[in-house]
């Protein structure tokens, strides 16, 4: 379809076609393009901008991921459709590891996923050699690398199913979630929930880890700052005062 160039909605539209268009080439599963919805309704109320706690979750997300020593950026097929070249860039620059994990998961799906963000970058992509489990989730859904999300100390997820985000959390593991719903089982379960669409969340997190890569001291006050569950308050305070 011709999106006109002047329609006010034009971004939003754009967004849409390329998700109906990996849909229909079997990248995405349909269940993506409701979850999609489900986001752009939290990011109407937000004014699709990055609201002020978010700003402070992705610098406080940042100065997370470079000091963990095991960390695993996890995409599913929306967000390696609307942004994997800003997680390889993130993936790059920390550096960490990236492995495709999905929710409704099928092999043709992961290897398109991972095809899809091999284009980005020449880091291995993992996800396809998943030999381990999450314990307390189900066969399909649980499955993911010894080497990566299962020994990681950090994972960071966005637009995750709560389910998995709870599972990561009782592992022991430090979980960054970006998700626009603050009131979703993911925001809630996350050591650090970042209110924010992916696509605006991801290149600030990178700008943040440029600033603080150098700055240890800075790092230490935000990791000690303590705010990882206030920012997810505000958040919500933000969008109950919005409209
Ligand atoms: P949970 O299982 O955590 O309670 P849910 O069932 O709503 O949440 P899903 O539908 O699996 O979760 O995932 C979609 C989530 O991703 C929603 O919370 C939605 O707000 C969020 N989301 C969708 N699109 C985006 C986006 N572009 N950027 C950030 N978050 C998004």
């Amino acid at each position: 379809m011709e999106i006109p160039k002047d329609h006010p909605r034009y971004r939003s539209l754009v967004i849409r076609e390329r998700l109906v268009e990996a849909y229909k080439q079997g990248i995405l599963a349909p269940e993506g393009l409701i979850a999609h919805g489900r986001g752009e309704s939290f990011d109407y109320l937000i004014g699709e901008k990055t609201i002020p706690s978010a700003d402070k979750a992705e610098k406080i997300a940042a100065a997370m991921l470079i000091d963990s020593e095991d960390h695993v950026l996890s995409v599913n097929g929306n967000v390696a459709v609307l942004a994997g070249e800003s997680v390889l860039k993130l993936a790059e620059i920390v550096p960490c590891k990236v492995e495709v994990n999905l929710f409704h998961r099928t092999e043709e799906r992961i290897s398109k996923i991972a095809n899809l963000l091999e284009e980005f970058s020449e880091m291995p992509i993992l996800g396809r050699n998943t030999t381990a489990r999450i314990p307390g989730l189900d066969q399909p859904r649980g499955l993911c690398e010894e080497k990566g999300i299962f020994s990681a100390d950090t994972v960071l997820v966005a637009l995750e199913d709560g389910d998995r985000t709870e599972a990561l959390v009782r592992m022991g593991k430090n979980v960054i979630a970006i998700d626009l719903n603050p009131w979703c089982r993911t925001a809630q379960a996350a050591t650090l929930t970042v209110v924010d669409e992916v696509t605006r969340a991801l290149p600030r997190i990178i700008a943040y880890v440029e600033e603080l890569k150098e700055n240890q001291q800075a790092r230490k006050a935000l990791l000690e700052s303590n705010i990882m569950k206030t920012v997810l308050d505000e958040a919500k305070a933000y969008i109950r005062n919005a409209r």
